[in-house]
């Protein structure tokens, strides 16, 4: 299999250095951009299949760079890396696009398993689907093949890790889903306080994007005490 490709976006050289000496260790090709400016570059230039991402870098903020990079189409996994006091909901923001974060001083060991569960997820499973594979509701359909969410015929825009948890609730319909189970079966570890909340803001996203009227959703319920369930 080709060697994974990750971009690390950090200004501190001394917190880059590590995280490239680990990620190499593990047998990941790495890139280093120091800049938002870099960054955006670096990507086009070498399509790297996983961005982790600095919040506070010296041009642009690490908001404007995922907003660039998915208003370019980057679809690759985003892993954002904040500070503790950074707001969850604009992290993992709608027009932003990230995938997941983690709130530093984050372990060198977790944040590596982490964003090999990210890689695992975005290319490992779904990817490896080949038949024609279309899960079909009424007026949505999940294209396993193409990886592709279509809402009355017109392609709806998602992230792969949006795609990845409708993909697994409407794998389940009318099965009430856990948010631990989510974030194992979406996000690939171990659920935790900060997890749970990041499914809540996807599940968020999530209902902008297919449900009419996302604050009295028809497909993604919540239930209460438990987690969340897909109408089918
Ligand atoms: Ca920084």
């Amino acid at each position: 299999m080709k060697r994974k490709r990750v971009l690390i976006v950090e200004d501190e050289q001394a917190v880059a250095k590590g995280l490239i000496y680990a990620l190499r260790a593990e047998g990941y090709e790495v890139f280093w951009a120091r800049t938002g400016a870099e960054a955006i570059e670096l990507t086009s230039r070498e399509q790297p299949d996983l961005i982790t991402l600095d919040l506070r870098l010296p041009d642009l903020s690490g908001y404007d760079v995922c907003r660039a990079l998915r208003s370019q189409n980057n679809r690759q996994p985003i892993l954002m890396l904040t500070a503790k006091d950074e707001e969850l909901d604009k992290v993992l923001g709608l027009e932003l696009g990230a995938d997941d974060y983690m709130v530093k001083p984050y372990g060198l060991r977790e944040l590596v398993s982490r964003i090999r569960a990210l890689l695992r997820r975005a290319y490992g499973e779904l990817a490896a689907t080949t038949e024609e594979q279309v899960q079909r509701f009424e007026g949505l359909e999940i294209d396993l093949t193409r990886l592709e969410v279509r809402l009355d015929g017109g392609v709806v825009d998602l992230t792969p890790t949006e795609f990845r948890l409708l993909q697994h609730l409407a794998a389940r319909p009318n099965i009430p889903v856990t948010r631990s189970g989510l974030v194992e079966a979406v996000w690939g570890y171990e659920s935790d306080v900060n997890s749970d909340r990041t499914v809540d803001v996807h599940i968020r996203h999530l209902r902008q994007k297919i449900e009419k009227e996302p604050a009295n959703p028809t497909r993604l319920l919540t239930v209460r005490g438990i987690g969340y369930k897909f109408q089918g």
